[in-house]
């Protein structure tokens, strides 16, 4: 029988991922798999627990792709309404899935108590196991698996499942999860993709294209250069997990000679198990290590952890860089800095990421909130793929899917992609 899939969150828009697969519906000898159990942001729709197709109880798998709070966020609340099977990601995923779940668990003590959270903690940390990149592993009643590098974000996969149809017929699925962009810095590239009957496939920026990467560590220099000359302080809200440390990798490369701090207790925990995962860089990030230069440490680069470090840090003079979260600017510690420092007029805003509609990000980008300081959008900083780099993913495929659904992305952009890889690729066609 050829198992069914259920797009429980993220189906047609870009938060909350959660993938079901059944093969057997209805049948209690049925393996129940769950892909990500994340969080919805926004207007994006959250599936109660008690209105899936089967109960927490009967899953007994759930891959992680990566450690996003918008695939993770859930499974504490999954665990607490019953789940009690195997959590399966990579190492390095595993490695970050309890300080990303603390941080969130931390902003909802409303919900949790202190000890609620510390027993959901460990729990997770008996269930979930890290797994090798690129090892075919059996899971059970002949389905086997596959993790492979998606080049999103430290640990990031996708998933290549396989089961068996009937004795010499076997109907494979993969799940891209979130796929990154070539180039990215101390990430290898995505990995290609084998053949499959079906590909559920991500397509966040499915009609966009990204400006030229390979410049921007060029214009970053150029921009701080300008905007340090008059001796300001140059904010950059950053993303805890991804963006901090990539930031870094580029101040390293362009050898700031100002002070860098990164003001985000998150964020340095991350830069440490970054620092840890040797293994899961790229080349270019080893070489440099192997010559003794860690790609993301540098003379200069300060961590700012304590509460007491950072209201001190409020009152310093320029030049300096302050990397602080939340990247949106929604929260956190960066929002001090910019009650600060907004008013005066040598100081800089850099925004590198997506700033979502209703954010101070947003508002202070479009010019809705009064400052004097400049404020600059940097581009070239997605941590997706967008539509040339999905259609070469799908392309390098030895031979082309039996079937494509695009999730994980809003309606315009699944249309986009949808119409460009009918173009390229034969009898390509959205049937969920
Ligand atoms: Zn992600």
């Amino acid at each position: 029988m050829i198992p069914r899939i259920f797009h429980l969150g993220a189906k047609n828009c870009v938060t909350g991922s959660c993938h079901l697969i059944e093969t057997q519906p209805g049948s209690p000898e049925s393996v129940n798999i769950l892909i990500d159990c994340g969080t919805a942001y926004g207007d994006d729709p959250v599936l109660p627990f008690d209105q899936f197709p089967v109960t927490p109880e009967s899953i007994q798998y759930l891959f992680l792709t990566h450690a996003h709070i918008d695939h993770i966020g859930r499974v504490p609340e999954f665990i607490a309404a019953g789940f009690r099977g195997e959590i399966i990601c990579t190492h390095a995923t595993k490695a970050l899935l309890l300080p990303m779940l603390h941080d969130a668990l931390s902003f909802s003590r409303d919900r949790w108590s202190r000890g609620e959270v510390q027993k959901l903690e460990s729990r997770i940390d008996e269930l979930s196991w890290g797994f090798e990149l690129h090892d075919v592993y059996d899971l059970r009643k002949g389905i086997t698996f596959t993790l492979k590098n998606a080049g999103h974000i430290l640990g990031s996969c996708f998933i290549q499942l396989s089961f068996p149809v009937d004795s010499d017929q076997k109907y494979r699925v993969i799940f891209s999860g979130d796929l990154g962009c070539s180039d990215t810095p101390i990430l290898p590239d995505p990995d290609k993709p084998e053949s499959c009957d079906l590909l559920i496939l991500e397509s966040t920026y499915g009609n966009r294209l990204h400006p030229e990467r390979k410049n921007r560590v060029e214009a970053l220099r150029r921009l701080l250069e300008k905007a340090l000359a008059d001796k300001g302080i140059v904010y950059i809200p950053a993303f805890a997990l991804g963006r901090t440390q990539e930031l870094l990798y580029e101040l390293d490369r362009i050898n700031v000679d100002v002070p860098v701090f990164v003001d985000s207790p998150l964020g340095l925990t991350i830069t440490d198990i970054y620092s840890s995962l040797e293994s899961f860089w790229d080349k270019d990030s080893q070489a440099l290590m192997a010559r003794g230069d860690h790609p993301f440490d540098f003379k200069g680069l300060y961590a700012v952890r304590k509460f007491r470090d950072h209201e001190k840090l409020l009152n310093i003079k320029g030049p300096a860089i302050i990397i602080a979260g939340s990247g949106m600017c929604t929260g956190g510690r960066i929002l001090d800095h910019l009650d600060q420092g907004l008013s005066d007029s040598r100081n800089d805003v850099f925004f590198v990421g997506y700033q979502a509609h209703g954010t101070l990000g947003r508002k202070i980008i479009e010019g809705k909130v009064p400052v004097r300081a400049a404020v600059h959008n940097l581009g070239g900083y997605s941590a997706h793929a967008d539509q040339r780099m999905l259609m070469d993913w799908v392309r390098s495929m030895p031979e082309p899917p039996g079937e494509i659904r695009l999730v994980h992305g809003d309606a315009k952009a699944r249309e986009a992609l949808l119409g460009a890889l009918g173009e390229s690729v034969a009898c390509h066609e959205e049937r969920a």
